[in-house]
């Protein structure tokens, strides 16, 4: 099974997959890039090195490309967010994203502590289709610029190891992040799928949940 079987992919992204070195898609992108693109909301159950990553951002970029190239406007609202308990794997995260959205309309944003705030909202308020950050710095970044970065358009929330952060305390953030978006598709990613995690991926659904492990 090749990647282009998993979904209608923009020519570019099958050519940057080809780049990246990524020839087959890894068992959890079988299963979660077809699942994502039949728009439901997805709760799967994945450790690092399976390939989870490129499992949301395939669907994810080949999404956010087709909904820029088939809406002209001048304004860029970022259309996706990617959550993640640590500074350091939002930064892989972007790593990832970079390389998939190469050649396309998709720009990103890191939102995370330790840099400077003006320097991220700058970037927010030029365009880009992605916003990647850690709970606690995207509301405070909210919070600062309420006026200049508008959430309205984003319709897909990547989760990234939700258990990591219900133990980390982020739930509320998390929440607080969810309720000031229109009923996003949701990518939800844990290594263990507890009661509390699947307590709330089933609040934070609002379409049919498919559970992917
Ligand atoms: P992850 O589980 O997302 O942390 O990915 C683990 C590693 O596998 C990363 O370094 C990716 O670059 C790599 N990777 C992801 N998908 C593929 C693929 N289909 N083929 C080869 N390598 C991949």
């Amino acid at each position: 099974l090749s990647f282009s079987s998993c979904g209608n992919l923009p020519e570019r992204l099958q050519e940057n997959l080809e780049i990246a070195g990524y020839e087959l898609p890894t068992p959890v992108q079988m299963q979660a890039i077809p699942a994502a693109f039949t728009g439901k909301d997805l709760l799967v159950s994945a450790d690092t090195g399976s390939g989870k990553t490129a499992s949301f951002l395939v669907p994810l970029v080949s999404n956010c490309v087709k909904y820029r190239l088939g809406n002209s406007s001048d304004q860029k609202k970022p259309l996706a967010i990617v959550l993640e308990p640590t500074r350091e794997l939002c930064v892989q995260v972007e790593e990832q994203a970079k390389l998939l959205g190469k050649g396309m309309p998709f720009k990103t944003a890191l939102v995370v502590g330790g840099d400077a705030m003006a320097g991220q909202s700058y970037r927010l308020q030029k365009g880009v289709e992605l916003i990647i950050g850690t709970p606690g710095r995207l509301i405070d970044l909210l919070a600062k610029h309420d006026d200049i970065i508008e959430l309205d358009e984003v319709f897909i929330l990547v989760l990234d190891e939700v258990d990591c952060m219900l133990q980390r305390g982020f739930r509320d953030q998390v929440m607080q992040i969810f309720k000031s978006l229109f009923q996003p598709q949701m990518l939800m990613y844990s290594a263990t799928i507890t009661p509390e995690v699947e307590k709330m991926a089933i609040s934070m659904s609002s379409r049919d949940l498919i559970c992917v492990s």
